[in-house]
């Protein structure tokens, strides 16, 4: 089940990566984010065009975000069902495979071996050429999941995926070693990546409004009329290229 590395001609980064990845690699993505509604809102568009075009995308969610509430009534165990259910739904929506959720509670999610061991076992099993994950190395304010599900990411690709010798008890599964060509990164600063997501921007809205207990009743309408409200001020503000319908990330290209 393995691809020999060997097979798959340099990406050129002066060419587009999704257009390099679909005539060199194989197609298969993995998402990595932090809360349910987090691969929807920051790259919702990104993925269900990556379905269209034909991609295997699968999701990994690190917690089932059981605190996403101001309910009193509501309990940790509750919510991450109701979240869970969610997320499978807006899976669907983008086409997707079922997401995998690792179980961390929501807002303590560590840096540390135990994640990094966990996500080298997504990356062997699944062996994704494209990675779509948070910017774990965002200055400023961020959620401390956000950061450290990006910067454990990382680390699970560069080294420890691709060497044999870190969770050598993957290879009694039969996980091989793996190294994915690259990854793009959400929520960054300097983005340099954009994906027109024109097409599927209703799958994004749909994908968005499946996580009911975040939207607080919000109506498609009205999201559409939201985000266009905000490019303009964005617009306004000088950054020109504002737009609803594109997504952006950073770019990194992985030798291998
Ligand atoms: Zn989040």
């Amino acid at each position: 089940m393995t691809t020999p590395p060997a097979s798959i001609a340099p990406i050129d980064p002066k060419l587009d990566l999704l257009d390099e990845l679909e005539a060199k690699a194989p197609m298969r993505a993995l998402a990595i984010f932090a809360h349910p509604d987090d691969a929807e809102f920051t790259s919702g568009g990104t993925l269900a065009l990556l379905v269209q075009r034909g991609w295997d995308v699968n999701v990994v969610v690190t917690t089932s975000g059981n605190k996403g509430t101001k309910d009193p009534e509501v309990t940790p165990q509750y919510l991450a069902g109701v979240r869970e259910e969610e997320q499978r739904n807006a899976s669907a929506i983008l086409g997707t495979h079922e997401p995998i959720f690792l179980g961390f509670p929501d807002g303590y999610v560590h840096d540390d071996d135990e994640l990094r061991g966990l996500i080298v076992r997504q990356l062997r099993l699944h062996r994704p050429e494209l990675v779509i994950t948070w910017d774990g190395f965002r200055p400023g304010f961020n959620h401390r999941d956000h950061r450290n599900t990006g910067r454990a990411t990382y680390d699970a690709i560069y080294p420890a995926a691709d060497d044999h010798l870190y969770y050598v008890l993957d290879k009694e599964e039969g996980l091989e070693p793996f190294r994915p060509q690259a990854m793009l990164l959400a929520g960054t600063q300097n983005a340099d990546y954009h994906v027109d997501i024109t097409p599927v921007i209703r799958k994004k809205v749909d994908a968005i409004l499946a996580h009911v207990s975040q939207i607080h009743g919000r109506t498609a309408e009205g999201t559409m009329k939201m985000w266009e409200d905000r490019a303009k001020a964005a617009r306004e503000a000088g950054d020109e290229t504002a737009s609803p319908y594109r997504e952006s990330f950073t770019k990194v290209l992985l030798r291998r």
